[in-house]
């Protein structure tokens, strides 16, 4: 079965590729679909955002399309950055600015305050305009300062639940096994598992 990755995001292209591997899908990047157009997110919500993209590349290439949408929701500034997070710093905001943003603005906030979450919503998009979405949610605390270098975007500063590590400090497997976008790609697995049949090329043998 092909299915085309509805994103540029390299880290996330792996992520996906971890969750499936040994699985009958070959995932398609958009690199193989040249002129496949930008999508603007301007939705409301992750869902709405992953959603538009999914349908959109689904419609363009012809074959099956995921999209995800994701950010981080920190409940003492409402929610913020949300569906935000890629652009908390400005339109121009890389990754590091972002971090530090957020811990400006968390400045101060103790205890329960620096409570968050990261929250995923994988669409899958087919060519003829059905579709499907699966949200995956980690909880955790923000940190004071940045700790680690693994993962990307917020890792340095998110401790998930009960851990003394932040995501930037775990292994690219530990996080998968605790990451909203791990969450959220299993949910997706058994749905396909069951709705087309994939197996584990193992289990062939
Ligand atoms: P998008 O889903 O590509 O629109 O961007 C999501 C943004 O949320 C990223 O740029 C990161 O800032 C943040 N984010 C989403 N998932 C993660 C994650 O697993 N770790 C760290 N930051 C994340």
């Amino acid at each position: 079965m092909n299915i085309v990755l509805a994103t540029r995001n390299r880290k996330k292209v792996e992520e996906i590729g971890r969750v499936f591997k040994g699985y009958e899908v070959c995932f398609l990047t958009l690199d193989a679909f040249p002129g496949c157009p930008e999508v603007e997110e301007d939705g409301a919500t992750f869902r709405q955002n992953a959603l538009k993209k999914a349908v959109s590349v689904a419609k363009f290439t012809g074959c099956p399309a995921i999209a995800d949408d994701s950010g981080l929701e920190v409940r003492a500034l409402g929610g913020a950055p949300g569906i935000f997070s890629a652009r908390f710093a400005g339109k121009d905001a890389d990754d590091r600015k972002n971090l530090m943003k957020l811990l400006r603005e968390m400045k101060g906030l103790e205890g329960e305050d620096r409570e968050a979450r990261f929250v995923c919503c994988i669409a899958i998009a087919f060519p003829d305009g059905s579709y499907k979405t699966f949200t995956g949610y980690t909880k955790g605390e923000i940190a004071k300062k940045p700790k680690g270098f693994n993962g990307f975007g917020y890792d340095p500063v998110f401790y998930p639940a009960g851990y003394d590590l932040t995501f930037a400090q775990m292994t690219a497997s530990e996080k998968d096994r605790l990451s909203h976008r791990g969450k959220a790609l299993k949910k997706l697995y058994i749905y396909l598992k069951n709705q087309f049949f994939i197996h584990d090329r193992n289990d062939l043998l």
